[in-house]
């Protein structure tokens, strides 16, 4: 399968060994220790939820689909207010609040007017958080479900994504659902059988849909990609009366399995390039968003560590800066209401992926799975909500000016948004360790 890796990536300028260097020199080792952080370790999210679509697989029973969660108490800072709106105070609304109160100061302050302003002002807060709640719906590419009463912390660390058994027809049904129903309907394969959706279709579809469909297979060759580098290669017992350790490791096989062209009826090398793509995808989102990113607090209530995250987060935009092919997304939605109906059911499609993730059988799967679409969402809002298009704030100042208020992103956005990336990047790094054991084999053949 790496044969066929190299090259041109298609829909972008980039190729395949650009971004294998850039990736694994410069990157890897910089968002791997960014995400090691505090502020990036603890994510909230609701695994509660119903499946909207279909009823319950059953909840999966399989040990290593276990999730260990932890108490709101020891995430870092949460007493400091780290899950109120503190943490999500960004130099944005700081400014705006700001600004409000330097408007409605004492001097402006008319008594007789008071009691009519109490009565609109209770009226139209409900209408506002009406206004508001449309306004997120329009711009946001998946549900945020970190309000919710039943979210709660999990510790990525203790969690990490690998093998667990999670496999057959509840599997299948996700993935069948998401190309099947959600990637714009492409060519199905007409047997009903896989692939799903067959490559050389594509260049029949128009770059925005092929985006979609390839933004998708991206993460799904991801997630395969961690199954396969920490697959469960044994069990060990480890006492009388505790359960077995599982082992983990690459298994080369596996990996074969599932990207060989002899035995993905030729599609292999493709998922694969559609890893890359859509790595170019999320990290066009934080060049893009980076002088926003940059002047987040990462607050934790730990002052040295909460200046550590900053630093690492300026170095790390600072090298994807100087990344020479960015994704253009500028080329895409062009052509007046047309590309507008497109961009919102390219949206929605989206929005119903993030829904059928309530619907994984496997809890550890599903925590990753809506973490790495959480974050595949945050990284299209910011390309194409249109908010994000100019970025004339003024770094110096430490603040965005008034209009920029728009701009802004929940705290469990930027976890996602983050963490996502560092997945892709952490499967490019693994192809890489793959090749290197592939090229072993074959020497000692
Ligand atoms: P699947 O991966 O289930 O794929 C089904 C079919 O889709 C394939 O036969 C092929 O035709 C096609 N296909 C495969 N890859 C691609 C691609 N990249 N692009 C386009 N089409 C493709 N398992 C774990 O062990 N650990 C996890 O953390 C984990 N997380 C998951 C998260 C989610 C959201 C889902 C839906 C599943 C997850 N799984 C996980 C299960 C795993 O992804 C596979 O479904 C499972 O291992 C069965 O694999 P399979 O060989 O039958 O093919």
């Amino acid at each position: 399968c790496f044969e066929a890796l190299h090259g041109a990536l298609g829909d972008c300028s980039c190729s395949v060994d650009t971004i294998d260097y850039f990736n694994n020199v410069k990157i890897f080792p910089r968002i791997q220790s960014l995400v090691s952080k505090d502020y990036f370790r603890f994510y909230k999210v609701n695994l509660k939820k119903e499946c909207p679509f279909w009823a319950d697989d059953s909840r999966c029973a399989m040990k290593y689909c276990h999730i260990k969660k932890c108490s709101k108490e020891s995430v870092p800072g949460y007493a400091n207010g780290y899950d109120n709106d503190h943490i999500d105070e960004t130099p944005a609304t700081k400014y705006t609040k700001e600004a409000q109160s330097e408007c409605g100061s004492d001097a402006d302050h008319d008594p007789d007017l008071s009691y009519l302003n109490m009565t609109i002002s209770a009226a139209s807060q409900y209408e506002i958080a009406k206004w508001k709640a449309y306004d997120d719906a329009l711009e946001n590419f998946c549900e945020n479900d970190d309000r919710n009463v039943d979210a709660e912390y999990v510790d990525l660390s203790l969690n990490p994504e690998r093998y667990t058994g999670y496999k057959g027809s509840s599997a299948h049904r996700i993935w069948r659902s998401i190309y099947q129903e959600n990637c714009f309907r492409p060519k199905l394969n007409p047997y009903e059988s896989f692939p799903y959706v067959l490559s050389s279709d594509l260049s029949n579809m128009c770059l925005e849909k092929r985006v979609f469909y390839r933004a998708v297979s991206g993460l799904h060759t991801s997630i395969n990609i961690h199954l396969c580098s920490k697959y469960l290669l044994s069990e060990k017992t480890v006492g009388f009366a505790a359960p077995p350790e599982g082992e983990w490791g690459p298994n080369l096989e596996e990996f074969q399995r599932r990207f060989d062209p002899s035995q993905t009826f030729g599609e292999g090398p493709n998922w694969l390039k559609n890893l890359y793509f859509v790595y170019l995808l999320e990290m066009r989102a934080l060049a893009k968003a980076g002088p926003y990113l940059e002047r987040e607090e990462y607050f934790t209530g730990n002052p040295i560590e909460d200046e550590e995250t900053r630093h690492a987060i300026r170095n790390m935009l600072g090298v994807i800066y100087t990344f020479p092919d960015h994704f253009n997304e500028s080329s895409m939605f062009n052509g007046g209401s047309q590309a507008a109906t497109l961009k919102n059911e390219f949206r929605e499609h989206f929005w119903n992926i993030s829904r059928i993730m309530d619907c994984v059988g496997c809890d550890k799967c599903k925590l990753w799975g809506k973490l790495q679409t959480q974050g595949l969402g945050t990284a299209l809002k910011i390309l194409f909500s249109g908010r994000w298009d100019s970025s004339d704030g003024d770094p110096e100042q430490g603040k965005l000016p008034l209009r920029h208020k728009s701009q802004r992103l929940q705290r469990t956005e930027i976890v996602a948004l983050f963490n996502a990336f560092a997945r892709l990047s952490n499967s490019i790094r693994e192809l890489e360790n793959f090749r290197i054991m592939l090229s072993a084999n074959k020497e000692s053949e």
